[in-house]
């Protein structure tokens, strides 16, 4: 059996969602299907992340990351409003502990006011304990626009929205192939078939291999770092107002364990990065042996290893060890103790990386005839997803008459 539409979309995620919510809202009526391998929309990287309102403080000026997060910022904070989605502007602390991280901390405070971030505010150690009384820090800065929002919920009021307006969300459906025939692209189904004028794959931790199945030279590989989280428990929650994050080690492309107040109570503390034996491998002992063979025969994992092998030994101890983790965040609040945490969630990134094993720091996007494919969508992707929603549906609309 066969179904017809104008753009196919892939990945029920929240870029995959918006995408499509941009291409009707922009071009109403158009014929749209989005296919979801899972069962439910949002099970992935969409409903296992920190639920950060990034501001746009860390991106380089001028990278898609920085224009998409500034962008999608306000549009985020827009729709929430509009569909009375809750949400906290409620800022945060980034908190220098070492002298190193100074001169970092400057470069962070640079881009920001270069990303058009108004009223960042360099802190001395007694101004950080008036906003977080119990975190210790040589130097602070004080993000006065992130937020927390809940985006699987951001996610699902995409989708409601979305066959409000005449799309087919089509679950448990997974893609087997993508084919292009005559002028029309055929996504094949697990139950059927799709003809399409045009497709956008969004599909996160599995977007290599979409992107392989219409480019099988694609120059990128999907290494999965998962990103373990503890809870503070009812005990602990008096000593975290808000968000405190440590200075980003530049090197690296993640953000270093921090504290998160989550919309709907409770204090995270995570995510570590510890690379993952398998892309949906959410537990520590979770192995799947396809996609580890899949990364560790990838050239750039190699290379990456070569590079990271000292960062990633000690993201694998935090990962092993309660202690190490405490006192990764004992660096922030020295009063933390293993006793004051539980065990909470964990979600997984999918990091693309090129064969020289460099981890794409931006967003990444390429269009082989009508196929549009999202290769590297990272944090702040999100927070950034109506913006990075709004360009992959201009390129689409683009593509077809
Ligand atoms: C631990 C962690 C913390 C993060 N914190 C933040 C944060 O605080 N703020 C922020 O802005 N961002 C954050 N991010 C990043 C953010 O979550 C992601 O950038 C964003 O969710 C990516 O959305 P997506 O739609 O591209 O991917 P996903 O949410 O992973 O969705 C991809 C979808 O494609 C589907 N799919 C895959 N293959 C197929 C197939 N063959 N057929 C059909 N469907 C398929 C999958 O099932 C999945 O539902 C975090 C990410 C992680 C992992």
């Amino acid at each position: 059996m066969s179904s017809n539409a104008a753009v196919v979309l892939v990945g029920g995620g929240i870029v995959g969602l918006a995408t499509a919510l941009r291409i009707l809202q922009t071009r109403p009526g158009t014929r749209l299907i989005l296919m979801e391998k899972e069962s439910r929309l949002a099970q992935h990287q969409t409903g296992r992340n920190s639920g950060v309102i990034h501001s746009g403080l860390y991106y380089k000026p001028g990278s898609l990351k920085a224009l998409n997060c500034r962008a999608g910022y306000e549009q985020m904070l827009a729709f929430c409003q509009q569909e009375a989605i809750p949400y906290e502007i409620c800022g945060k602390i980034v908190v220098a502990t070492t002298g190193v991280e100074l001169s970092r901390l400057d470069e962070l405070h640079r881009r920001g006011v270069a990303n058009g971030l108004e009223g960042l505010r360099f802190l001395q150690p007694a101004e950080i304990r008036e906003i977080e009384p119990h975190c210790s820090g040589i130097r602070g800065l004080f993000v006065p626009q992130t937020g927390i929002v809940d985006y699987a919920v951001v996610a699902r009021k995409y989708a409601e929205k979305l066959t409000e307006m005449g799309a087919e969300i089509v679950l448990g459906e997974r893609v087997l192939d993508i084919q292009r025939r005559n002028n029309r692209i055929e996504v094949i189904g697990e139950s059927r078939t799709y003809a399409a004028q045009v497709v956008v794959v969004c599909a996160g931790l599995q977007s290599d291999r979409l992107a392989r199945m219409t480019d099988p030279g694609s120059p990128l590989r999907i290494l999965p770092f998962r990103g373990e989280y503890y809870k503070l428990k009812q005990s602990a929650l008096h000593l975290v107002n808000h968000l405190i994050y440590p200075v980003p080690d530049p090197a690296f492309p993640f953000l270093g364990v921090h504290f998160t107040r989550i919309i709907s109570g409770g204090i995270e503390c995570g995510p570590n990065a510890v690379f993952a034996f398998g892309r949906e491998a959410y537990r520590k002992t979770d192995f799947n042996l396809h996609d580890t063979w899949e990364a560790v025969t990838w050239p750039g994992f190699h290379k990456v290893v070569g590079k990271y092998w000292r960062t990633g030994l000690g993201e694998f101890h935090r990962s092993l060890s309660k202690k190490a983790f405490v006192s990764a965040l004992q660096k922030l609040i020295p009063e933390i103790e293993a006793d004051h945490l539980e065990p909470g969630g964990a979600g997984i990134r999918a990091q693309a990386c090129d064969r020289a094993g460099r981890l794409l720091d931006d967003f990444d996007i390429r269009i082989s005839g009508n196929v549009i494919q999202v290769c590297n969508a990272p944090s702040p992707a999100a927070t950034a997803s109506l913006a990075i929603g709004q360009t992959l549906a201009d390129k689409a609309l683009s593509l077809w008459q």
